[in-house]
């Protein structure tokens, strides 16, 4: 079994981890990166900008975090020596990804011609050249623009501008990989798509539900929040197939008795559901709070709507039927039910666990109904809390990196910059993605991340990205999406600046809708250029007669100016970098029950159970402790007995069934494909799987969630078998 039981989270052991990767990087420059006024390059939690480096907005110092560490050592790098692009790309593709990030940062355009097998350094004029010849001579429609959340709202708003005057809607961001079903999820219940929660509101509930998440290795100073809420007397209730060691007990750093006493409770409650069996779960909790009358008939008589048909299908089920589903019995669900019901003041997290199913945005919308069963929406210390992932994701979204945009903002954006943009519905990720495998996508620009990794069925990846003639990368680092899936055709990989290089002040936007100032400035690779500056460069070459005067756009306060009278809420951008006050975006925090639907209410949703397929494993693919969305820092996890990228986590009911013993080889089959791991027990409950993303994503399947267009990540029908 994979040995967690002296494993806590946190603790002396990651804080020595810390402190040899800052001694990698030098006390110097570490000191230097993390003390600087700039955003956290990891999560979206959110932390530094003009409160200080390691600072958060309620200036809790210092909360630096191992996370924080991992992405500065990667951005800290020195060039990657020139004679690398000497081997072929085939010889580079078979680096692993950890290996990839750390051959350095990529200090030089590349250029891989049509059918070559190797990358070749160019000069900047050379590439924007040609990157603008390329992109002028391809039909837009025929194009697709995609951001990672890393960017900077200033470049990301330059990116859909670009690909909007040149005449495509199809622009996109990691959303539809992650937290897509929470925007649609939250549209429907309280007309909002993001957190209604500020930072602030943490400190005050006393009951905080954590759900398909594990913020002790994807968002680890929120553990300092549930560590907090466990020591004034509130409940801290896990909802998670896995019993995390890290959300069990967590040796939070900054606090010294944490340390010294060897961890901190965090879970007052735990509760292991079969895999994508939530909506069970979630309608059995109502059902229990409406038998123990614990439900606000004041708050759902006065805000609530559609709360009659909600009832009645809560009624009508049977708790058989619950049970059988999720695999928890009404005992245990009836008791985080009056653990609920004793609640004055609860917020709902949740992460990805409840996003990466064919029916994420039914999981999202449960949780909502169950908030507002009990009044939970709409005041202080209480609320729905989605944990984001990359840090600036959220604001990304907010600017417009996405296929359809609201009617009210693209008129503003016509009015402001005297064009007509596209008017026809852009295409979603995997939408492109299936396009251009079959041939009708020409061109991408792809800013960040790592698309070829993130998409579920590597082979289908593979050959999506690789029909595709003409790729232009910005990047700051390279990764195997830029050596694997190349096709035939040609590639373009343009150095960026990371954030606290940037030429100019940048702004991101956390997860609790607040947006940081990053003042950038620090020069490390004279050769790096700003992804506003290469975007506007490339604008004026692709489109010299647009009324859109892109040259003026390395300037990111005329960036800002238009963002602040485009988009709502956001007015407080236009000088934000004169007056370094950084805000919480108008609108989005909910104190007061005012919700964002057309009637002003919160609406119930009916959220049917979803089936089941029988005779199978439900598999979920999982990020590690030394892992941030695609790029992997660590080999083995040491949160979880320190397992290897290849573990097959498996129950041990599971494993006796199918012969099993622990290190067996064992081959895991999907619909989609196959992978050979390593079967490691774990506490799970009989029927659920684990393996690690992206290895896993040779299993799972391009089907996405018909609302969200979110693919399943975490819900895929697999078999076992000894190899
Ligand atoms: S919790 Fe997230 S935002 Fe805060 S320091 Fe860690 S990685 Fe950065």
């Amino acid at each position: 079994m994979a040995d967690t039981s002296n494993v806590v989270g946190g603790g002396p052991k990651k804080v020595l981890y810390t402190l040899s990767t800052i001694g990698k990087m030098g006390v110097g420059k570490a000191a230097k990166a993390l003390t600087a006024k700039n955003t956290c390059k990891a999560c979206a939690y959110g932390m530094g900008g003009q409160h200080g480096g390691m600072t958060n907005e309620l200036d809790e110092f210092p909360s630096v975090c191992n996370k924080s560490v991992q992405a500065q050592s990667t951005d800290i790098q020195p060039p990657i020596p020139e004679p690398i692009f000497e081997h072929t790309i085939a010889e580079l593709s078979e680096l692993s990804g950890r290996e990839m990030e750390r051959l350095g940062r990529l200090g030089t355009p590349l250029f891989r011609r049509a059918g070559s097998d190797k990358f070749e350094p160019l000069d900047w004029d050379a590439a924007l050249d040609h990157a603008a010849h390329r992109l002028a001579e391809t039909d837009p429609k025929r194009t697709f623009f995609y951001s990672s959340g890393r960017s900077s709202n200033e470049a990301g708003f330059l990116f859909q501008l670009l690909a909007r005057a040149y005449g495509t809607n199809n622009v996109n961001n990691c959303s539809y990989y992650c937290h897509q079903a929470t925007s649609e999820g939250l549209a429907t219940t309280i007309g909002k798509g993001t957190a209604t929660v500020e930072l602030e509101d943490l400190t005050g509930a006393d009951l905080i539900f954590v759900i398909g998440a594990n913020p002790s290795s994807n968002h680890p100073r929120f553990i300092h929040m549930l560590k907090n809420c466990r020591e004034r007397g509130g409940q801290v209730i896990v909802i998670n197939p896995a019993k995390e060691p890290g959300l069990v007990k967590f040796a939070v750093p900054k606090s010294p008795l944490s340390m010294l006493k060897g961890g901190s409770d965090i879970a007052s409650d735990y509760l292991q559901p079969r895999i994508g069996s939530d909506i069970a779960l979630f309608k059995g909790l109502a059902k229990a709070v409406l038998e123990q009358g614990t439900e606000d008939r004041a708050f759902i008589a006065a805000y609530g709507a559609d709360f009659d048909a909600f009832r009645n299908d809560i009624d009508t089920l049977g708790w058989d039927e619950i049970t059988a589903a999720c695999g928890l019995s009404r005992e245990e669900i009836s008791r985080v039910a009056e653990a609920y019901g004793r609640s004055r003041h609860a917020v709902f997290a949740w992460g990805m666990g409840m996003t990466h199913h064919v029916h994420g945005v039914a999981n999202v919308e449960a949780i909502a109904n169950l908030a507002l069963l009990r009044g939970m929406i709409g005041k202080r210390f209480a609320g729905l809390l989605p944990l984001r992932g990359h840090s600036n994701v959220q604001g990304i979204g907010t600017i417009g990196v996405k296929p359809v945009l609201a009617r009210d903002v693209l008129k503003r954006m016509e009015e402001v910059f005297g064009v007509s943009f596209p008017e026809e519905k852009g295409l979603d990720t995997m939408a492109c993605l299936k396009r251009a495998e079959a041939g009708n996508i020409d061109a991408a620009v792809i800013m960040g991340g790592n698309l070829w990794a993130a998409t579920p069925d590597t082979a289908f990846s593979s050959r999506a990205m690789g029909a595709i003639g003409f790729k232009l990368f910005l990047t700051t680092t390279l990764n195997q999406g830029h050596v694997h899936g190349l096709g035939d055709g040609e590639v373009l990989i343009l150095p960026v600046t990371a954030r606290d290089e940037e030429w100019e002040p940048t702004t991101q936007e956390s997860m609790f809708n607040f947006v940081r100032l990053s003042d950038g400035g620090i020069d490390r690779i004279s050769t790096v250029r700003p992804e506003s500056w290469i975007l506007g460069q490339i604008g004026k070459r692709v489109l010299p007669d647009s009324p859109v005067d892109f040259d003026a756009f390395s300037g990111h306060a005329k960036l800002r100016d238009a963002i602040a009278a485009i988009v709502p809420g956001m007015e407080e951008l236009a000088d934000i970098d004169v007056a370094k006050r950084e805000f919480h975006i108008r609108n989005r925090v909910l104190h007061v029950p005012e919700f964002g639907t057309m009637d002003g209410k919160a609406h119930f949703v009916v959220t049917p159970i979803p089936a089941l397929e029988k005779g199978k494993l439900m598999l979920a693919s999982v990020r590690s402790e030394g892992q941030f969305n695609s790029i992997i820092y660590e080999e083995t996890d040491s949160y979880r007995g320190k397992a290897g990228r290849y573990s097959i986590f498996l129950s041990m009911a599971d494993m006796a069934a199918r012969g099993l013993t622990e290190g067996q080889r064992v081959k895991v089959r999907s619909a989609v494909g196959e992978m050979e791991g390593i079967a490691t027990s774990f506490d799970l409950p009989a029927g659920s799987v684990l393996a690690y993303y992206p290895e896993a994503n040779v299993l799972i399947g391009t089907e996405v969630d018909p609302r969200s267009k979110t693919p399943a990540f975490k819900s895929v029908p697999v078999d076992v078998a000894a190899a």
